[in-house]
């Protein structure tokens, strides 16, 4: 079922969601929760939701990058945000393990900030361990675009939104993110970025 997607401002969002214990996990309606984040996901589409983004205050997190995503983008931006389709991710009590040095910033948005983009910096790599949805753990080496989407769903269980994150400067709408920066590499980027300081 195709849930309504919380906005900035609702409280839920800045909640430390709670841990799924095996009991809960198995539950159908857990379970249930579980296929609406993946038809909710889709049906946006969006690459990533989490749990508080439908309301429900608990460490779920799903992701899927899919190939027909990324084929309207520049090769070459792809091979530089080290951006590969992923199939379909579902992570229960998520924990960032290990960041790897060095961090890369790029526009990031939200399903819950709709309507705008903004730079933020993550870590290129991540090591995440956690349970899938039938409870036996999971370890995942995220490199590129798909530990960025780690970062920025798991963030969102500690009750953190990417602009909490983000360069202020480079905040802009989406609009014009599509229209103009969508395509855009690292380096073009440079004129949002502190040059200032
Ligand atoms: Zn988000």
């Amino acid at each position: 079922m195709m849930l309504k997607t919380r906005q900035v401002g609702d409280p839920v969002l800045r909640q430390r969601a709670k841990i799924v214990n095996d009991t809960e996990l198995k539950s159908d309606k857990t379970q249930f929760l579980i296929d609406s984040m993946v038809e909710t996901l889709r049906d946006h589409p969006g690459v990533g939701i989490a749990a508080p983004q439908l309301g429900e205050n608990l460490q779920i997190i799903v992701i899927e990058d899919l190939e027909k995503y990324q084929k309207k983008l520049p090769k070459a931006l792809l091979e530089e945000q080290d951006r590969v389709p992923v199939d379909l991710t579902i992570l229960i009590n998520p924990r960032l393990a290990i960041c790897e040095k060095p961090q890369v910033d790029y526009f990031e948005g939200c399903l819950s900030v709709p309507g705008f983009r903004a730079l933020v910096h993550r870590y290129k790599s991540v090591l995440v361990t956690g349970l899938n949805r039938r409870g036996s753990p999971i370890e995942i080496q995220a490199t590129g675009w798909f530990a960025r989407i780690l970062q920025h769903e798991i963030d969102h269980l500690s009750g953190e939104l990417y602009i909490d994150k983000m360069n202020t400067r480079s905040f802009i709408s989406e609009k014009e993110f599509f229209n103009n920066w969508e395509d855009k590499l690292f380096s073009d980027l440079n004129v949002f970025r502190d040059t200032h300081k």
